[in-house]
């Protein structure tokens, strides 16, 4: 037999003769139990005994002088549920019997026949037995729901199932937490569409008729109006199963959003209004970089204007001073509009195209757009383009316009250096990351993943208090400079998903480099 008890059986024995204890003992024995029997014969005693613990079983008497075994096995099935009683008794009849098994004894034996305990010991342990293993089933089964019930309602997640056919449906304690029925509603599908809000209840609706049609999986976010006209956001997802009827069946979850919900909006809402606030701050230092720019040319109009205005009313000789004024007036209303239409080249909105294409081809038509202005400045162009370089994907047109605004500020900075000095590289090569300068990753053959564009100059070399400086918007040390070139340029290589940085060379000038990632496919 299977052991239900450690070594020894532990006995509790009501019973006044010990007689009838040792031969139980024996009897038992006899089949290779071994018991250990604590004999008591008075209530007071069975209840101390039974109280101490550790028995494995109850043997009582029907009858005692000061006690009965009725009311012993009513104490036991009190107290201890799960501790086995059987009669022994010499004077139990039929009906008793039948009685006391009726009251939630295990069995009764007769003390005549008493070699039937050692089956009847063998059923009760093997029935406590299974009994212990079903209340620790169910024990950890309700653990387990109230787990589960725990988790859905700190997630806020509740779950249901829905038997389509017969339109029932099953509701976690999470889900009616959602929900909020009436108390004495039963969940359905009509109550559910009763609760989501006018406006998206068309759109629940048909969702549930397609996903019941095509019996699919599905995940998506409505609304709910709650009876207090709070609007609560949900999500509600699941998939299609088979019941255990064989029914076709709907199983998933539903989750109250609603907070995530109001935080997206929140941050929108921020995001928004910091987009104004940079937008109007741009704006307000726009503003006054243009008055300040238009402001020169415009006070030298006037004055012209007025000068040779005095010049041609007086009928005097001045004829030539005053074509002098007019040419003037012509020159510096030609900066002022030059002002205006750069502004406005570099404030167009044109949307950014993308294509694939050899960079290589685009710098060097850059290059020979800037031929005629490199004779000029005596400015010595050399190109260094990798051939092996992948295509890159990208706006050709503005990518041009960052490589040319390079070269012209490369040109303009070696303006006043010694004529034979002024040298002016540009080079492609594969890159491994962004940030490594071009004349650093000479190793970095194949698995490059960035082309780098550099410009190298011999000029006097990065003057500003700091590199970030000279990218932003309007700082120029040119006079008649804009600041905006590189501020823009920047802002198109990053569209691009790439860098532009400028380095001081070691010997003399600098380097401007952009790297672009390539195109893949
Ligand atoms: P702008 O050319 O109108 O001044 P940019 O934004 O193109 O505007 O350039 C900003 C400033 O950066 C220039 O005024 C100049 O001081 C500095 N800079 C640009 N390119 C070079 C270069 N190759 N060498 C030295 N300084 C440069």
């Amino acid at each position: 037999m299977e052991k239900a008890f450690e070594s020894r059986l532990r006995v509790l024995y009501l019973e006044d003769d010990p007689r009838d204890a040792e031969l139980v003992q024996e009897t038992l024995a006899a089949d290779g139990i071994e018991s250990e029997i604590i004999r008591v014969e008075t209530e007071a005693d069975f209840i101390v005994a039974l109280e101490k613990g550790g028995f494995d079983l109850v043997l009582a008497d029907y009858t005692l002088p000061s006690f009965d075994g009725l009311s012993a096995l009513e104490i036991v099935q009190r107290n201890w549920p799960e501790v086995p009683l059987i009669f022994v008794s010499g004077t139990l009849g039929e009906e008793l019997a039948i009685e006391a098994l009726k009251r939630g004894a295990t069995d009764y034996v007769f003390k005549t026949r008493l070699s039937r305990i050692v089956p009847s010991v063998q059923r009760a342990l093997r029935e406590a037995r299974e009994r212990g293993d079903l209340i620790r089933a169910q024990e950890a089964l309700r653990q387990s729901e109230t787990y589960l019930a725990e988790a859905q309602r700190i997630s806020h997640i509740g779950s249901f199932g829905w038997d389509v056919a017969s339109g029932k449906i099953y509701w976690s304690q999470e889900t009616y937490r959602i929900f909020e029925p009436d108390p004495a509603s039963e969940p359905t599908l009509a109550l559910v569409l009763d609760r989501t809000h006018p406006e998206d209840r068309a759109m629940v609706r048909q969702l549930v008729d397609r996903v019941v049609n095509e019996k699919t999986d599905f995940d998506f976010e409505h609304r709910l109006l709650m009876p207090n006209g709070s609007i609560k956001y949900v999500r509600a997802a699941g998939r299609p199963s088979q019941g255990k009827s064989g029914s076709f069946e709907f199983m998933g979850f539903v989750s109250d959003i609603t907070e995530r919900k109001l935080g997206e909006a929140a941050l929108q809402k921020a995001q928004a209004e910091l987009a104004h606030i940079t937008r109007v701050t741009t704006l307000g230092e726009l503003t006054a970089s243009i008055a300040h720019e238009i402001n020169q040319p415009l006070t030298a109009i006037v004055s012209n204007a007025s000068a040779g205005l005095r010049w041609l009313s007086a009928d005097s000789p001045n004829i030539e001073e005053a074509r002098e004024a007019i040419r003037r007036i012509a020159r510096d209303g030609n900066r002022a509009g030059d002002v205006i239409s750069r502004m406005r080249a570099l404030f167009k909105k044109a949307p950014m195209t993308r294509e694939h294409f050899d960079i290589n081809e685009a710098i060097e038509e850059v290059v020979a757009l800037t031929h005629a202005e490199a004779q000029r400045s005596r400015v010595l162009v050399r190109t260094r383009l990798d051939r092996g370089v992948p295509p890159i994907l990208g706006d050709r047109v503005q990518l041009q316009q960052v490589v040319l605004n390079l070269l012209v500020n490369a040109m303009e900075a070696m303006s006043g250096m010694e004529e034979g000095r002024r040298e002016l590289l540009v080079s492609t090569k594969k890159v491994s990351d962004t940030k490594v300068p071009a004349r650093e990753s000479g190793s970095l053959a194949d698995e490059s993943s960035y082309v780098a564009v550099a410009v190298r100059d011999s000029g006097p070399g990065l003057l500003s208090t700091s590199l970030a400086q000279l990218f932003t918007a309007f700082y120029t040390t040119k006079p008649h400079g804009l600041g905006m070139g590189l501020a823009v340029s920047r802002s198109i290589i990053e569209a691009h998903g790439g860098r532009l940085e400028a380095f001081p060379n070691d010997d003399r000038g600098a380097t401007f480099q952009f790297t672009l990632p390539v195109s893949r496919g």
